[in-house]
């Protein structure tokens, strides 16, 4: 196990300061000290992405514009060196739930958060946000598939041990719902696991809920709960045009949406998140809180009190 563990470090590339993207991003890639997970160990095998390494883009999907920006989807695959005489089934592709990988495009570095891997084929989704004359969005706009992208990672320090069974209380903001996916699936995935999950996604309105198909699946298993908090939420019926949102009541909405979806016409605030805190179900809390700096403070700072969560089992991603 030694040998491999020093095989995995003469592997990485050595990090230097000029590998942060300057952000401020709350797991910094230079305190990040990735230890190889429980799959890679078992595998035996390297992790592709552990110094930045070619990805080819597979597809990419424009998932409409609005005031605040274009989404793509962007689908990537882990390109083959042929001359460094690996062979494919040699690695493997581990970007655990809750991490997120660095994009390098000549010396300009961004991190993204994928909501999908697969470990076997090393390849991964991740869902863009492209911020108007932002210097990678502008780069992201314009690529198209067969395009060679370099990224490295995993970064992040969450890690999910799921015994004893967890409360775990997981809240995003808009398309930071992305990254939160992969920490929903791991739970349900596990028929062991006997952790429950809230999930509460925070959007201008429905058609700012991105991921609605994953959510209702995920609403089939017993331990999942969600609700969506659409604080502008307004159909054309004259009462909501009035009142400059809909009524919690408005009939559309309800027709909006679908069995078991639960959505509320406000804002998350600590009242609301008190209402998920269900004292009465034992179990270790856990907060992850996915969404912009200022958010992740807010919520870390109400979470710890209406859902009694120690300071400790809180995680930002
Ligand atoms: C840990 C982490 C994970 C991330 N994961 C993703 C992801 O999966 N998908 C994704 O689209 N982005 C993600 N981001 C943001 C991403 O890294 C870039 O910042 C973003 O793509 C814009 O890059 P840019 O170079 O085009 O513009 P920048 O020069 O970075 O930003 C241009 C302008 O947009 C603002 N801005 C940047 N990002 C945001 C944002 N998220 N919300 C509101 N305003 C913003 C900046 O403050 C600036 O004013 C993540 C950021 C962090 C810290």
């Amino acid at each position: 196990m030694l040998s491999f563990l020093e095989d995995l470090k003469e592997n990485e590339e050595p990090l230097q300061d000029s590998d942060c993207c300057g952000n401020g991003c709350t797991n910094c890639i230079l305190d990040n000290k990735p230890r190889p997970s429980n799959r890679v160990l078992l595998a035996g095998k390297r992790n592709v992405i552990l110094s930045y390494t070619k990805f080819r883009l597979l597809g990419r999907e424009e998932l409409g514009s609005g005031p605040n920006g274009q989404l793509l989807l962007l689908h990537f695959a882990h390109a083959a060196d042929e001359e460094d005489g690996e062979r494919p089934g040699d690695t493997v592709l581990d970007i655990p739930p809750g991490h997120h990988v660095m994009l390098r495009v000549g010396c300009l570095l961004r991190p993204y958060s994928p909501y999908w891997s697969d470990f076997v084929a090393k390849e991964f989704r991740i869902l863009v946000k492209l911020q108007p004359e932002g210097p990678m969005s502008r780069h992201l706009q314009a690529v198209q598939p067969d395009d060679l992208l370099e990224f490295r990672g995993p970064i992040g320090q969450y890690v999910h041990d799921p015994q004893p069974a967890k409360c775990i209380y997981i809240i995003a903001q808009g398309v930071a719902i992305a990254p939160t996916l992969p920490l929903v699936r791991q739970v349900l995935d596990n028929e062991e696991d006997m952790s429950r999950l809230w999930h509460l996604v925070c959007a201008r309105d429905l058609q700012h809920v991105y991921f609605r198909e994953e959510m209702l699946e995920f609403a089939q298993f017993w331990n999942y709960r969600s609700c969506l908090y659409l604080p502008h939420q307004q159909c054309d019926s004259s009462a909501c045009q009035e009142a400059g949102h809909c009524a919690q009541q408005c009939p559309q909405l309800r027709d909006n949406l679908r069995y078991k979806e639960t959505a509320k016409v406000s804002r998350l605030d600590a009242a609301e998140l008190a209402t998920h805190l269900n004292p009465a179900i034992p179990g270790q809390r856990v907060l992850i809180v996915a969404g912009d700096s200022s958010f992740q403070k807010i919520i870390a700072q109400i979470g710890t009190q209406s859902l009694d969560v120690d300071p400790a089992n809180i995680y930002m991603l």
